[in-house]
């Protein structure tokens, strides 16, 4: 098993660590933002994005838990956007169910088809697969009338985002932790946001399940791959970097900024 740091820098072995610790602070975490960025409010009914990786499988056995035990009650809508390269989501689904106890609403979005006619070999088409699950996504939560819709990202997905955007694209921008959607119909909210990506595997390691793997030929175009390289190399300098980049994300000194007024950033 893995090594996780605590915040002095010291690696702790894992093994030391039993399934309920990590649990406990898991819930913690994703109970704390979600009061934090008022994600969800009483009676509200949130959508679960569930690709059947990692993350979003760790989002929903946390809410799962939560929406039980939290002073503000919620109802989870499980709901998995089929691209066509996922393989062996019905034993994912037994696990849900099983664990969780809800049945996973499946939407076929033939993603795949459509990536393959939009056939660019310049471009990597992840931008659009994102767009058109996270569209499909949209038009069910209209449909049913859910009051947001929870993605797994976590705390790492959100500094690796901001870095991207500054480097590739000259924009200082993340992911936020909860946000209305451009046209202003669907709330997004990410419960993960403050948690570590090594909390969220180490916490995943005790479920004993293999994620869903994908058969997709796409490559991904590195440029995530390069960041998390620099956060590895700054965090043997320094051991918090993700927890003061996490928490700089939310205290920013805009005057210090050089913004001119004829530039208005894109909203991410
Ligand atoms: S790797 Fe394939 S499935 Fe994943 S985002 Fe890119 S196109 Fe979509």
């Amino acid at each position: 098993m893995s090594q996780i740091r605590g915040l002095c820098g010291k690696e702790i072995p894992v093994k030391q660590r039993s399934q309920a610790y990590y649990e406990k602070r898991l819930r913690h975490k994703v109970g704390r933002a979600i009061s934090d960025y008022r994600m969800i409010q009483h009676g509200d009914r949130v959508i679960v994005a569930v690709s059947g990786g990692k993350d979003s499988l760790v989002l929903m056995k946390i809410l799962s838990d939560l929406s039980g035990a939290a002073p503000v009650e919620f109802t989870l809508i499980p709901v998995h956007i089929s691209t066509g390269y996922e393989q062996d989501f019905d034993r994912v689904a037994v696990w849900i169910k099983a664990v969780c106890g809800q049945e996973v609403i499946r939407i076929e979005a033939s993603i795949k088809e459509i990536l393959s006619s939009v056939s660019d070999p310049e471009k990597s088409p992840c931008a659009l697969c994102s767009r058109l699950r996270r569209g499909r996504l949209y038009s069910y939560a209209q449909e049913v009338g859910a009051d947001s819709i929870a993605l797994g990202h976590h705390m790492d997905d959100i500094i690796e985002t901001f870095f991207l955007r500054c480097f590739y694209t000259g924009q200082i921008g993340a992911m936020a932790p909860s946000r209305v959607s451009d046209d202003g119909k669907n709330r997004v909210i990410r419960p993960l946001a403050s948690c570590p990506s090594r909390l969220v595997e180490d916490y995943f390691s005790f479920f004993h399940l293999d994620p869903v793997s994908l058969n997709c030929p796409i490559r991904p175009d590195g440029k995530r791959e390069v960041v998390r390289r620099y956060l590895s190399v700054m965090e043997r300098e320094i051991p918090q970097v993700r927890f003061s980049l996490f928490g700089a994300l939310g205290n920013i000194d805009e005057k210090s900024l050089c913004i001119r007024e004829s530039v208005c950033a894109n909203p991410h």
